[in-house]
């Protein structure tokens, strides 16, 4: 499957001008336990801590929002804090954008 497959899979928009490849996407790793990390949207296959990482359809607004409580634990959602620290070094502001 092309990058080009798997961005389209995720509902995810093909980034056109240099602000939407910057721009910050939340994207998903999975070894058990879902973590959720940030990477830029040119490079999604790649956290901003490093992390091999899955695109996702969550809005960056989602980042940080618990997970519902009738879901089994394992299913708990866990944020990267380094991406967390990398993508905003003096705390998340409240209003994305
Ligand atoms: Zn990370």
């Amino acid at each position: 499957m092309s990058l080009f497959d798997v961005m389209m899979n995720a509902g995810t928009k093909v980034p056109t001008t240099e602000a939407e490849r910057d721009e910050l996407v939340i994207t998903e790793v999975s070894t058990g336990y879902w973590t959720y990390h940030l990477s830029r949207r040119r490079n999604i296959m790649r956290g901003l801590c490093g992390a091999p990482t899955l695109p996702t359809a969550m809005p960056l607004s989602a980042w940080g929002a618990p997970g519902d409580e009738s879901l089994p634990k394992h299913k708990h959602p866990a944020y990267c804090e380094k991406c967390a620290r990398i993508a905003w070094p003096e705390g998340k502001p409240d209003t994305p954008g």
